[in-house]
């Protein structure tokens, strides 16, 4: 008994030395002068997708985490503070955004490869927010914990584990599919479930593909008791078009979409939901990929346009958002691993990770894209369009670390995809600011350049609605009115690259 609690004393010291050691080194360091309690950028060049562009403005920060002021304040109004007390940098020439978020990423997908790594790469990158969609909260608690404590890290926001039907797709049997879901065979489970996660703190809930409708049902309906929005994967048992009159409120991957757009949905939808009552696969995994294969390519081949339609009209409608996540989408067809430029992202990720990600993306490369994604992807890439067109709110996530994608950098190219899908840069910008803070009903603290709003932002050294590659010239974070400066971006990038994650 003696040693029992010896050993659990001991592993609780231990992790509040690692809680500690690690606090210092990401939290926000000195380069914020103190006695300087805040940052003004004058005349520069603010871009957002409630403004617009204003030309030339100055910005005024405060280092208690808010916008003060946003206009001509370079006469001298610096809202009372002294000129001396302030840090003053000149905007000239540089573009200021709103911070970036990437709405899909997975912190306990990869052991090894947590918030150590996700933070610091994610604020070198601009990205000051992410949302976890799916992984159980015991392993999620210390990235939580850092978010709360230290200003300088992204703001978390947490679904807690996929909810999925009893036969789980991740339920950990092989690396791809560790454990990140439970599974919920009755609409009662389902509401306990929900209400265990709300009384936990989620920030909304996690709808996944093994759901039977009434399950799905009570997921959202007790999800609406706690306020809480609900992403999905629209369930394999019903239509998007069902899913979306149910209550949900974002679908990610634009996955099982195409089963509303062909002419024989329902045949399609009855095949399925036999395959689902049949069950021959071994795995849940094998069994929703087993029915992915035999469709997905008939439902594109068979596309209707009037069905398609009245699909995106009860999105907008029903006001559903689309998380694409098309650089994980694309995945087996753009084959961004298999590319140079991003293979040296791998070196960014702790080294035991990132020598395997090479590894296998190497070996994966010699492969030729096979011709049934090539044609879901040119599918997914239409639809992308479409749904901006019809003013179906999108937003920007990948789904890193899967697929080899490096956390912070992922979003970046998820902005260039949205852009080659057909979005205008601001667009694709307002994806990844303004669209996930309504999404969480925050539109009113963050997504934008002005007073009163969280001093969440990013400087950059060129215009990104010349060129969206331009988000990528990062000069400066702003992360709760914290300026972190290219010296403290450098140090934030090259931090997971030490972390020795092989025991
Ligand atoms: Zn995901």
């Amino acid at each position: 008994m003696n040693k029992l609690l010896n050993k659990i004393f001991l592993s609780r010291i231990t992790s509040l030395i690692t809680f500690f050691l690690l606090l210092s080194l990401t939290a926000c360091t000195t380069f914020n002068n103190a006695e300087k309690k805040a940052t003004a950028i004058l005349n520069v060049a603010a871009i957002d997708a409630v403004n617009g562009v204003r030309e030339s403005i100055g910005v005024l920060i405060l280092d208690g985490g808010g916008i003060a002021m946003v206009g001509n304040i370079e006469a001298g109004d610096f809202g009372g503070i002294k000129r001396d007390n302030l840090t003053i940098i000149d905007g000239s020439g540089k573009y200021l955004i709103p911070g970036l978020w990437d709405a899909h990423v997975h912190l306990s997908y990869t052991p090894g490869l947590d918030h150590e790594t996700f933070f610091p790469l994610s604020i070198a990158h601009g990205v000051t927010s992410l949302r976890d969609t799916g992984g159980h909260l015991s392993l999620l608690a210390p990235a939580r914990a850092a978010a709360r404590l230290d200003p300088c890290s992204p703001d978390l926001y947490v679904s807690g584990p996929l909810l999925d039907g009893e036969n789980r797709v991740y339920d950990g049997h092989s690396k791809s599919f560790p454990d990140l879901s439970v599974g919920l065979a009755t609409p009662q489970q389902a509401r306990e479930k929900v209400d265990e996660l709300a009384a936990a703190g989620v920030d909304f809930v996690k709808a996944y593909e093994m759901l039977k409708p009434d399950v799905f049902a009570a997921i959202i309906d007790q999800a609406s008791k706690h306020n809480l929005p609900i992403a999905a994967h629209t369930p394999l048992s019903m239509t998007a078009s069902q899913a979306a009159m149910t209550g949900a409120s974002d679908m990610q991957h634009l996955r099982n979409l195409e089963l509303s757009c062909t002419s024989d949905t329902s045949g399609l939808l009855g095949k399925r939901q036999e395959l689902l009552k049949s069950n021959q696969a071994p795995t849940a995994g094998a069994l929703r990929s087993d029915i992915h294969k035999q469709q997905r390519a008939s439902a594109i081949a068979d596309q209707n346009d009037v069905a398609c339609n009245e699909l995106i009209n009860t999105l907008h409608e029903n006001n559903v958002y689309q998380t694409p996540t098309l650089t994980i989408a694309r995945f087996m067809t753009r084959r961004l691993y298999a590319e140079r430029y991003w293979q040296d992202t791998f070196k960014l990720v702790p080294p035991a990770i990132g020598e395997g990600w090479l590894a296998r993306a190497t070996k994966l490369s010699e492969s030729q894209p096979d011709q049934a994604a090539m044609a879901f992807d040119a599918w997914v890439i239409s639809m992308v369009s479409r749904l901006q067109s019809s003013n179906v709110p999108i937003m920007a996530g990948t789904d890193a670390p899967i697929g080899y994608l490096t956390p912070g950098a992922s979003l970046h190219q998820e902005l260039m995809l949205l852009v080659d899908a057909g979005l205008t840069p601001m667009q694709a910008l307002q994806a990844a600011t303004l669209t996930p803070a309504e999404f969480f009903g925050l539109a009113n603290q963050q997504g934008s350049i002005d007073a009163g709003m969280k001093a969440d932002l990013v400087l950059l050294n060129a215009n990104p609605l010349e060129d969206i590659r331009n988000t990528q010239s990062i000069e400066a974070v702003i992360k709760n009115g914290h300026y972190l400066n290219q010296k403290e971006l450098l140090r934030l990038r090259s931090l997971p690259a030490t972390l020795d994650t092989r025991n």
